[in-house]
């Protein structure tokens, strides 16, 4: 399973956010792992502490990514270079669901890049829960993504030789669990994303929304603090969206996970706390200027508009 998965990783070869957390991911791996069961029971209790703890401060969350006038250049031969960042500062709560949306060539890829720790800024300063990382070496970055950070993508990259339970469990033995360890977290989450009864179907005996409740359960294999999805919902037609939107809210709601997705789709946007607005390498609007309170106990959001007609 495992020589599969190198074999996945060394034809990789295009430069895509997808191909760059692939062949990244493996790199790192923990000793041991606990299982899903009592992960995802620390992961609940801890979100419901997190939510009670914020509902008692009256909806201020704790940040779990800070970006401050991050700037990224990419010089394209001697003379001519593209400013793809421009002084970005953007601050991700714990808990929250975030949306970012923006043009073609707005930044939203870079920024997810830096999200992700697969890249950092040529200057500014990216602190993630806590931990200065803008400045950490590529093996330091490595690590943190694997036990961080989960990955969803528009076409799901799922292993299509391997059933749905090896590809969540394979995600986790990466990470360092035991096989027994990951088989058991890997049946754990599938079952929470809706498809227990789906574990041995391969990819291909899958339909795009079921492959991506898959993918979901993978990224959320090692408990990562923030799932990152580009485009998630990309490749689904309107009801799978939506359906895989309330996957998403409902992880969220249970675990405290923090999701990020960048898309285009302003109904998924619609579904997030908050939408994040990117033009021409800046962030034109953080999602926070019209909002003057949030309850994630309830989710519901009170901007100023509805607090000014109430
Ligand atoms: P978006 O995701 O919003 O489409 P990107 O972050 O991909 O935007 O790109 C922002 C700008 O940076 C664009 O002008 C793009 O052409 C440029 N860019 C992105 N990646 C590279 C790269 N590896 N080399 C050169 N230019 C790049």
């Amino acid at each position: 399973m495992l020589d599969q998965m190198r074999a996945t990783t060394v034809v990789a070869q295009k430069q895509s956010f997808a191909d760059r957390v692939t062949r990244t991911s493996a790199s790192t791996r923990r000793p041991s792992a606990p299982s899903i069961t009592a992960r995802l029971k620390k992961h609940v209790t801890d979100g419901s502490k997190r939510r009670s703890r914020s509902i008692h401060r009256g909806g201020d969350m704790a940040t779990i990514i800070e970006i401050r006038d991050a700037k990224k250049r990419y010089q394209l031969g001697k003379d001519n270079h593209v400013d793809a960042l421009r002084g970005v500062s953007l601050s991700i709560r714990r808990g929250e669901m975030a949306a970012i949306m923006g043009p073609s060539g707005s930044g939203k890829s870079t920024v997810m890049h830096m999200l992700g720790c697969l890249d950092t800024p040529d200057s500014g300063t990216m602190v993630l829960n806590g931990r200065r990382v803008d400045n950490l070496r590529d093996r330091e970055l490595t690590k943190i993504r694997s036990q961080e950070i989960g990955f969803i993508f528009q076409g799901f990259n799922l292993i299509p030789t391997l059933s749905a339970l090896d590809n969540v469990a394979l995600a986790a033995e990466y990470a360092g669990a035991s096989h027994g360890d990951a088989v058991e977290s890997a049946k754990g989450l599938l079952e929470l994303v809706g498809l227990a009864d789906r574990a041995g179907h391969m990819p291909s005996e899958l339909s795009g929304g079921q492959q991506q409740r898959v993918a979901i359960a993978r990224a959320l294999v090692n408990s990562p603090a923030i799932v990152l999805g580009d485009e998630p919902t990309g490749d689904l037609d309107t009801a799978t969206s939506e359906e895989i939107m309330d996957v998403m809210r409902e992880i969220n709601m249970k675990t405290g996970t923090t999701f990020v997705l960048v898309t285009h789709n302003p109904e998924v946007a619609e579904a997030c706390d908050r939408t994040i607005r990117m033009r021409d390498g800046l962030v034109e609007d953080d999602g926070l200027s019209t909002e003057v309170g949030f309850d994630f106990g309830t989710r519901r959001r009170a901007s100023a508009h509805a607090l000014a007609y109430a």
